[in-house]
């Protein structure tokens, strides 16, 4: 399937509309990274941390981490790789972390909220961080972000890190870009000022339809019950994305709902512009993307929702099977 799609790997994602789409890869390991110039992604849009720390069987040290971030953005040559902090808790435990008997740990001491109660390792991280992207842009983004305040107080630790960094006179990075995942739904009702702040948004796809249908998306029983192209929450992803236009935040989607060809055509139809997604997903989504025109799209979908439809689904497949491909 990857021969399949290999011409189109150096052409842009470029609609019959003219819309431009960047691709971006997920990743979590440095095995991972020999596919960024095989996919053809513009960057690593997702790095995921916590995989290091899950392999290891102790808090992995700063110099540890620094070597091997340096050793990814060596590899990305240039490439813009956004680094996720350390997202733990609910599906992920760290084999030596005391075990927190939570009811409900989706729900519980996770991610950002570990980051905050406790910052002596997101701070070890955030140094790890800083001492890799030395003389090079630095990008990350902070997980579960729930309110404004958790961000500018995560944001308040990185910046604090990289004067510390300046004061003890070494190479810091040349750019600093900070962003915030959106992954609950009250991130997107945050005021105004914070999506002034924020450098990026990008949706955590997963675990923001699990909170919006309140279905555990580690429970086979309900996981599949509710369609990502249900009206309500395609709704929800195009307020999301006005909200970052009205401030022009750049807003990117990683769930793995972007690697999915028709849920990533709609996602851009409802205004995404940034997709990031495993790397093998990147030739057969920009391929449908290439083929159509999104501003019809648009119409197809709002058409159904005023139909009454419950799912725009039914409708997309059928325009999708007109098209010429
Ligand atoms: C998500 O929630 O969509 C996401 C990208 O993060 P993870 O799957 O690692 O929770
Ligand atoms: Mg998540």
């Amino acid at each position: 399937a990857q021969s399949r799609y290999a011409s189109l790997r150096e052409l842009p994602a470029t609609a019959a509309c003219g819309t431009r789409v960047a691709m971006h890869m997920n990743a979590g390991l440095m095995a991972d990274l020999p596919s960024l110039a095989g996919s053809g992604a513009e960057g690593v849009g997702l790095f995921r941390t916590e995989l290091q720390f899950l392999l290891r069987s102790r808090v992995p040290r700063r110099g540890e981490l620094a070597a091997l971030y340096s050793r990814v953005l060596d590899s990305a040559k240039g490439k813009r790789v956004v680094f996720r902090t350390l997202d733990i808790g609910s599906d992920k435990v760290l084999p030596y972390m005391k075990p927190q008997d939570e009811p409900n740990p989706a729900m519980g001491w996770r991610a950002i909220r570990v980051g905050l109660d406790k910052p002596g390792v997101m701070r070890m991280q955030l140094q790890a961080l800083i001492r890799a992207a030395a003389g090079r842009p630095l990008s990350v983004m902070f997980p579960f972000v729930a309110q404004m305040s958790e961000f500018e107080a995560a944001r308040r630790v990185l910046l604090n890190e990289i004067e510390r960094e300046r004061r003890a006179g070494h190479v810091l990075p040349t750019s600093t870009e900070i962003g915030a995942m959106l992954e609950t739904p009250s991130l997107a009702f945050a005021p105004r000022s914070f999506f002034e702040l924020t450098d990026f948004v990008s949706i955590g796809g997963n675990d923001l339809k699990q909170f919006f249908f309140a279905a555990d998306r580690e429970n086979e029983r309900v996981r599949r019950r509710y369609d990502t192209l249900d009206v309500s929450f395609l709704d929800f992803i195009g307020t999301i994305a006005d909200r970052c236009a009205e401030t022009n935040t750049p807003l990117s989607f990683c769930g793995e709902d972007a690697g999915r060809p028709i849920e990533a055509l709609c996602l851009v139809a409802m205004g995404l512009r940034t997709l990031s997604m495993r790397p093998a997903s990147i030739g057969p989504v920009k391929h449908l993307i290439r083929k159509v025109n999104l501003a019809e799209l648009r119409s197809v979908i709002d058409e159904a929702r005023e139909a009454g439809a419950l799912t725009v689904r039914p409708a997309v497949m059928e325009w999708l099977a007109r098209q010429p491909m």
